[in-house]
């Protein structure tokens, strides 16, 4: 018994030294931390230089969509001129012709667009100056006169249709005009045709957001629920809509691919 005693004590005793000598061993100390250590300076970004404050004219880099002059850059979907009338600047739903889409696809973008409903709109509800604007031919951003006006909240101005009611009402009245800024990313899909992300869109309505980052489910459906469809690069599509009241007019649109 005493002789295990003696041999316990030591290789403990051994142990000790041994750690003593590594707690002594000079290893290299790691460099101190200097700010230029975490800054890097290249690539610097490309310069842009913004459009106008005052007319949200477009950007140095975007493509300019709607000028006030032309609509060359939109066709009917079925291959046609867009029909729709520009007359001061200014384009207007021709409800005879049907939605128009831009002849160019896209994928990921930010997106600008101005809309106005007549000052002496009628109707209610989704009757009321209802149009819309889809990202890549997919995914309807509601398009409508909310000035006053309820309907069902996810079929609200700024909602992803049937899917996500809008954060607030930021409607200005009937006659003015009211500014989208859209930041879109586009969905990936896996090879079986199912999400691998979905697509996801912010909506800025007048400066105030409307969709913070809001993840869409699928296509926007007026009948029925979100469908997953796999597709590509697809146009922005303006929609004429079929309800009675006076149509509604765009402006300034210009979209830059990101
Ligand atoms: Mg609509």
């Amino acid at each position: 018994m005493k002789r295990l005693f003696s041999l316990a004590t030591l290789t403990i005793a051994v142990f000790c030294a041994s750690t003593q000598a590594q707690e002594k061993k000079n290893y290299p100390q790691p460099e101190a931390m200097r700010p230029g250590m975490s800054e890097y300076w290249t690539p610097q970004p490309k310069v842009v230089s913004p459009g106008d404050i005052k007319t949200n004219s477009a950007p140095s880099d975007a493509i300019v969509l709607f000028d006030g002059k032309d609509l060359s850059a939109w066709m009917n979907p079925n291959g046609g001129d867009a029909g729709w009338t520009v007359k001061n600047g200014v384009v207007t739903v021709d409800k005879s012709k049907g939605d128009i889409v831009t002849r160019q696809k896209f994928g990921s973008y930010q997106l600008h667009l101005e809309w106005c409903v007549p000052k002496d709109i009628s109707g209610e509800s989704q009757a009321r100056g209802n149009s819309g604007v889809y990202m890549q031919d997919m995914y309807e951003v509601q398009i409508l006169d909310c000035y006053g006006n309820e309907t069902y909240v996810n079929g609200m101005t700024g909602s992803v249709y049937k899917q996500t009611p809008p954060l607030v009402n930021a409607m200005r009245k009937p006659g003015e005009w009211n500014v989208y800024d859209i930041i879109y990313t586009a969905p990936v899909f896996k090879e079986d045709g199912t999400y691998l992300y979905k697509p996801f869109v912010t909506v800025i309505q007048n400066g105030i957001v409307l969709q913070n980052h809001t993840e869409i489910q699928g296509t926007t459906e007026y009948i029925g629920f979100p469908r997953t469809v796999k597709h590509g690069d697809g146009p922005i599509r303006l929609q004429s809509h079929g309800d009675p009241s006076q149509p509604i007019s765009f402006r300034n649109i210009w979209i830059r691919p990101l």
